[in-house]
């Protein structure tokens, strides 16, 4: 097993820098959907995030389960697109994974992420190369495995999470969507990316920030 943990005040943290890197990129990720779809991926998960910060800050919960299950709760009930059932449904899996616990050691992040991660597939049923969300995730969740299972730190097993959502991200430009209104489009959908994989690159961005050094 790899060297270190992700502590609460480490997640807590992890959520704070999603939340302000989607803030930061509202326009950029709106930009993005206004290509494909209709418009709103930054104004959604800036909406969810804001309310996911305001609700955690009222009332820090005090194990990794129960701040998961607010979070993911907050979005699902915020968000009205797409995004919000499966960030939420992400984020709900990553916590009852996770447990009643105050940290996570390597394994145990890998295993919360890779539940988060089968929630998203369970509840949005696309499947890799679909052009979403999942094209970023999917390989950012396997890195993590892998670098974990190779005895990397936390920190360095984000951080090689983080390069391949941005690979994953990078890969969707090309892609014909076949999940969500991009898939109205067809192949006018291709040459651009995807909005989800972005936010998504975005999320290992900020857990890898929140686990460096
Ligand atoms: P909406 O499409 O309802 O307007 P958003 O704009 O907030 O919601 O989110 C769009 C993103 O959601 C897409 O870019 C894509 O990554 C992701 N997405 C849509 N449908 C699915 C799905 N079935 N599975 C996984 N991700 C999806
Ligand atoms: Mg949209």
């Amino acid at each position: 097993m790899g060297d270190g943990t992700a502590s609460l005040p480490q997640l807590l943290d992890w959520l704070s820098r999603f939340s302000a890197l989607v803030t930061e990129n509202r326009t950029y990720l709106t930009e993005l959907d206004s290509a494909i779809g209709d418009a709103d991926h930054g104004v959604n998960m800036v909406r969810g995030m804001t309310a996911v910060m305001e609700k955690i800050g009222a009332a820090p919960p005090e194990a990794v389960d129960a701040l998961f299950k607010t979070v993911g709760m907050t979005m699902v009930s915020t968000v009205g697109g797409a995004s919000g059932p499966l960030y939420g449904t992400f984020f709900l899996r990553f916590g009852t994974t996770a447990g009643a616990v105050t940290e996570l050691d390597g394994a145990a992040l890998a295993a919360a992420l890779r539940a988060g991660f089968e929630g998203v597939i369970a509840r949005g049923k696309a499947e890799l190369n679909d052009k979403t969300m999942v094209d970023a995730m999917s390989p950012a969740i396997d890195a993590l495995d892998a670098a974990v299972a190779g005895g990397a730190s936390v920190s360095d097993a984000a951080a090689a999470a983080f390069s391949a959502a941005e690979a994953g991200r990078e890969a969707t430009i090309p892609l014909v969507a076949r999940k969500g209104r991009a898939s109205y489009l067809g192949e006018r959908s291709a040459g651009h990316l995807d909005p989800g994989a972005t936010s998504t690159a975005m999320l290992f961005q900020s857990l890898a920030g929140a686990l460096a050094g």
